[in-house]
């Protein structure tokens, strides 16, 4: 077996027995190569289980939270998922394998720009990416099937809830940045919203207004 192949078996076995049992959640992981996401010292740990450091001093996420976080979202072929928190574009690119139309906003101008190169570079086009405070979500672009928020929140942002269609289903994790958070799921019924928590997880916060470092 070669090197590339033995690593990539090893990465799906990692999600695997992180639980990441999801088919169409393994094959999406299988086929978007976390190395293109991953620039720099830290490129040749890729394909470990582990969050990684990307510009802006944010984090790319573990692969296998995301995956529990792709999994838990039930995506399908014809959903329309905003992300909030682009970072390095890779959970983006996992959702584009699995959804019609992928928005995601970051609030890092640079980090937007990096991941548009890469969305290019792997011929991602459903993907649409833009600098924007996401707390507000993505007015122009609502209501969504899907959203997930990979940046710890207090609460669900009130915007992002009113963004989500009716049968809609929101991924957030919360609490305070600097503690454990916990995993949310939100589903949104026709008499309100039913929240569900799925396990302890730990992001980088979500903070209100545009970087003013680019
Ligand atoms: N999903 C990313 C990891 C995200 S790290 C990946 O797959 O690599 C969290 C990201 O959320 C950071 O890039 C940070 O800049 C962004 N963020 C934090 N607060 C935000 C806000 N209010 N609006 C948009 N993005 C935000």
């Amino acid at each position: 077996m070669t090197d590339a192949a033995e690593r990539k078996m090893q990465f799906l076995f990692a999600l695997r027995s992180k639980g990441v049992t999801d088919k169409s959640v393994l094959t999406a992981m299988e086929r978007i190569d976390r190395g293109a996401f991953v620039r720099g010292l830290f490129a040749g740990r890729a394909y470990e289980d582990m969050p990684l450091p990307i510009a802006c001093g944010q984090t790319i996420s573990q692969p296998s939270v995301v995956g529990l976080m792709t999994q838990a979202l039930k995506v399908s072929l014809r959903d329309k998922v905003l992300e909030v928190g682009t970072g390095s574009g890779y959970q983006a690119a996992v959702l584009s394998e699995l959804a019609r139309r992928v928005y995601t906003v970051d609030r890092h101008k640079r980090l937007v720009a990096e991941a548009r190169r890469v969305f290019e570079a792997l011929d991602l086009s459903n993907i649409t990416a833009f600098t924007a405070d996401g707390s507000f979500g993505l007015p122009d672009q609502a209501p969504f099937d899907r959203i997930v928020v990979t940046a710890a929140a207090e609460d669900p942002p009130g915007p992002l809830l009113a963004q989500l269609k009716i049968g809609g289903i929101m991924v957030v994790p919360v609490g305070q940045s600097d503690a454990v958070q916990r995993l949310i799921r939100v589903t949104r019924h026709e008499t309100g919203f039913e929240y569900e928590e799925l396990r302890p997880v730990r992001f980088v916060p979500l903070i209100e207004g545009l970087a003013r470092d680019g």
